[in-house]
């Protein structure tokens, strides 16, 4: 967090949805002991075959910094657990989503149209939220930009081969994106390939600068407006 601050990241978004329900735990326990830090519950779509206490995750869901439902969505290019199941979880998460006025961390990999369908046919629009770690089409961003959804960057941005993500975030209204870490993942260059962190968020900042030809505090003041607007996290709440 220190070594965050030291590059301009104030505050945090914990995404609980790793290991069944207990990132869900971690998530929020680190969000009642840090001010700085808010935390996201969801049981990821690898986690679909699990057993998961749903009564559990509805309590977490109260607790005040509990922000957003997810990672939730469709994974079909693992396999690491049933399609069907997948969105059956994904149904049953937009629906909890709704019910707590909550907005949605989407996951979704090789599974864009059934990803779209779902949240539509699931008026997931009434809550909007963000897909995260984003590698669709401009085309697609739009789409889901017309049903409330923005579209979040990872380190993923940096990398040398990712030419058409480049087109896309120079391409997308600076409105509809957030920067995240998917931290252990997708660190930037010059980490590639090592643990990601909260501090790294500035590398795909000034990334996404330079592919928009615009300054880093521009970036970085439209993107964090974005977040907060969608996550309800107040200036200096
Ligand atoms: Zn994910």
């Amino acid at each position: 967090m220190n070594r965050a601050r030291l590059q301009g990241v104030t505050k945090f978004l914990c995404v609980g949805a790793i290991s069944a329900d207990q990132g869900a735990k971690d998530a929020v326990r680190l969000a009642g002991n840090y001010s700085a830090i808010y935390a996201s519950v969801g049981i990821h779509p690898h986690d679909a075959d699990k057993f998961c206490d749903l009564e559990m995750f509805e309590s977490l869901l109260s607790h005040p910094k509990v922000v957003a439902v997810g990672e939730t969505g469709l994974d079909y290019f693992r396999e690491w657990s049933d399609f069907k199941n997948q969105e059956v979880l994904f149904r049953n998460s937009i629906r909890t989503a709704r019910a707590v006025k909550k907005p949605l961390i989407i996951h979704t990999r090789d599974a864009t149209a059934d990803t779209l369908r779902i949240l539509k046919e699931e008026n997931a629009q009434d809550v909007g939220g963000v897909v995260h770690c984003y590698g669709g089409s401009v085309e697609t961003a739009r789409e889901l930009a017309d049903i409330n959804f923005i579209i979040s960057f990872t380190g993923v941005l940096t990398f040398k081969n990712a030419t058409s993500l480049a087109k896309v975030a120079a391409t997308v209204p600076l409105e509809n994106i957030m920067l995240e870490t998917d931290c252990p993942y997708m660190a930037p260059v010059p980490f590639r390939g090592k643990d990601s962190e909260p501090a790294h968020v500035r590398l795909i900042a000034e990334k996404l600068a330079e592919l928009r030809d615009i300054s880093v505090e521009e970036v970085a003041e439209v993107t964090s407006a974005n977040a907060r607007r969608l996550f309800g996290i107040l200036l200096n709440g």
